[in-house]
């Protein structure tokens, strides 16, 4: 049965994080690079691993690159969306979606989702490896795919909801976002620009 999609944005070859990076005296077991400048950690993440820590964080210097997008997912693991795409939810009233503005870029908005969906780790046998010492979570969080929710018994209907957990390494982690069955039948509808939607099953 499925019970809901993955709402998977195509990367838009962009780092919320800035362009600027160095590399640390001691990687300290994770990457030999990290988002900051002159050897100082940029203050959205963590020092030690390079993970972003700050949620709230929002560059003021970002512009989205691809303007025809409606949705992309920059390396760092934001999701930006388009105005477009914004008024689109907004009709629809789906609770806890956050469009925070970008100060350089009044078209394009970081999404937020407050509506969280438990994923279910175990059975999908998913690695976290390298405890980060300083940050206390986990460095590579590995195996999102296919996903697996827990507490899932009938499909979700609508709405955009996202994963406790984030997937990836470093700087790249992000939640993963689901929408119910019948949001991803309107998102078809609208033709939006750049994403995939799969199938979920319970
Ligand atoms: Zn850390």
């Amino acid at each position: 049965m499925i019970v809901a999609y993955q709402f998977c944005p195509h990367d838009n070859d962009t780092h919320m994080l800035g362009d600027e990076t160095y590399r640390p005296p001691r990687s300290a077991g994770f990457h030999d690079w990290r988002f900051g400048k002159d050897g100082v950690a940029h203050p959205a993440t963590c020092p030690t691993c390079g993970r972003k820590i700050d949620p709230d964080f929002v560059n003021p210097k970002y512009k989205a690159k691809r303007r025809t997008w409606d949705v992309g997912a920059t390396y760092d693991g934001y999701v930006v969306v388009s105005k477009r795409f914004r008024e689109f939810c907004r009709k629809y009233r789906w609770e806890g979606m956050i469009f925070l503005p970008l100060p350089a870029d009044r078209d394009f908005f970081v999404l937020r989702l407050s509506n969280v969906v438990a994923f279910d780790s175990k059975r999908r046998g998913t690695r976290f490896e390298d405890p980060c010492p300083t940050c206390g979570a986990f460095y590579n969080v590995i195996g999102a795919n296919p996903v697996y929710v827990r507490g899932v018994t009938e499909p979700i209907k609508e709405g955009f909801l996202r994963s406790d957990l984030e997937f990836a390494s470093g700087p790249e982690q992000h939640p993963l976002i689901l929408v119910g069955i019948g949001t991803a039948e309107e998102l078809r509808k609208q033709k939006f620009q750049k994403f995939d939607l799969e199938a979920v099953e319970a």
